[in-house]
């Protein structure tokens, strides 16, 4: 059985249910070299961790309908003004002021292309993606930042375009509803679960 603890949030108050951390019985470490001695305990433990996305929320819930959501500061006072952010930006780091939220998707099937890449054959703990696992940057025209993601189709190359593909069907709404496949690629090439 495993643990489901499930959180909402009313009247600005988290509100959990369910189980969040199980413990089991410890189990024994020994020592062969030393006549089998005790040398530890392992200690299994599960927990649910509870991940705020704060300000980030609408970029994650953009992803399962389809939409890659940036930011731009609009400040007048700013020297930046006008400047677009992708990754996310809930501020600008110029004024600090509260950017805006500006829905990117279009320029991004436009525009977009592989700044760099590089190809991982092993992965650390809890990775969820086949391996091996194309991480590209990725530029857009007029945004002075780069997005770091994944190619799930065909191999990256320096300044190959790309077009954004999106989880839709059972959203994770996690960094990985947000994939990238050469432009050009048929809807039937898709991974599952995804669409344009
Ligand atoms: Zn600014």
């Amino acid at each position: 059985m495993s643990i489901s603890g499930t959180v909402t949030v009313k009247d600005n108050r988290y509100h959990p249910q369910g189980d969040f951390h199980r413990i089991e019985p410890a189990t024994r470490i020994r020592n062969a070299d030393e006549g089998w001695s005790l040398l530890g305990v392992t200690n299994p433990r599960e927990m649910v961790y509870i991940h705020s996305y704060g300000g980030e929320a609408p970029f994650f819930e953009a992803l399962g309908r389809g939409r890659l959501l940036a930011t731009r500061c609009d400040n007048p006072d700013c020297a930046l003004k006008g400047t677009v952010y992708q990754p996310f930006r809930i501020h600008c780091s110029e004024c600090l002021g509260r950017n805006t939220v500006w829905d990117m998707t279009d320029l991004a099937r436009q525009s977009a292309t592989v700044h760099t890449f590089m190809v991982c054959e092993r992965s650390g703990a809890f990775n969820v993606l086949d391996t091996p696992i194309k991480f590209i940057n990725i530029e857009f025209d007029g945004v002075p930042t780069i997005l770091m993601s994944y190619l799930s189709v065909g191999e990256p190359e320096i300044g190959m375009r790309v077009v954004p593909i999106f989880r839709t069907t059972d959203p994770t709404y996690t960094i990985l509803d947000l994939s990238w496949v050469p432009a050009g690629t048929p809807v039937a090439g898709l991974p599952q679960g995804f669409a344009f």
